[in-house]
């Protein structure tokens, strides 16, 4: 079976990971999205809480699998079986990062991991999650960024509260 992982810290999920998820699994019978527990960095989302927004969110794509790893990429890889990473190329920006990051796990595994790019939809080449947490922390809106549910997930971590009747409208009313 051809199959691929996708791995990200995700918190949270964009429409710009949707995206690159969605694109992958045509291309694969199988596409891990794996959640990655880091602990360097203090996420706004519990790893269960990103597992979960990206189960919800792939729930009607059959061959998408939901899952999170802790440690090199290389050494999951290597125990699941995944010879190709998935990653996504928005700007020019991300390419010397991302680069390092293959070259490195092409090293560590003596070959048997390599990334695959894909390029992120122009419209959505400005996502990125920080962007969207900074965004919903002021109480801006961040509707066309995320889907839906996962806004109500954002605003509620930062206590706002947004009146749903106002499509595209956030209030950002302390609670
Ligand atoms: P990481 O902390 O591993 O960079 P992210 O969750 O930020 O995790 O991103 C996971 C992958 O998704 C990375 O390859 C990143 O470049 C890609 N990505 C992030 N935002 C977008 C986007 N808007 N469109 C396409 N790819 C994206």
């Amino acid at each position: 079976m051809n199959k691929a992982v996708y791995p990200g810290s995700f918190d949270p999920m964009t429409l710009g990971h949707l995206d690159i998820i969605k694109r992958a699994s045509k291309i694969f019978d199988e596409l891990t999205v794996s959640v990655l527990d880091n602990h360097s960095k203090t996420p706004l989302f519990s790893v269960d809480e990103r597992v979960n927004i990206l189960k919800e969110a792939t729930k009607d794509i059959p061959n998408v699998k939901v899952e999170s790893f802790s440690g090199l990429l290389v050494d999951y890889a290597r125990e699941k079986d995944f010879k190709v990473s998935i990653r996504g190329l928005r700007a020019i920006t991300d390419l010397e990062y991302e680069l390092q990051i293959a070259q490195t796990n092409r090293m560590l595994s003596s070959g048997a991991l390599d990334t695959l790019f894909l390029t992120t939809a122009a419209e959505y080449s400005y996502l990125s999650s920080s962007g969207v947490k900074e965004i919903a922390s002021f109480g801006g809106d961040i509707l066309g960024c995320v889907p839906r549910f996962v806004a109500d997930l954002v605003y509620a971590k930062y206590g706002i509260d947004k009146h749903d009747d106002l499509a595209g409208e956030v209030h950002n009313e302390q609670k």
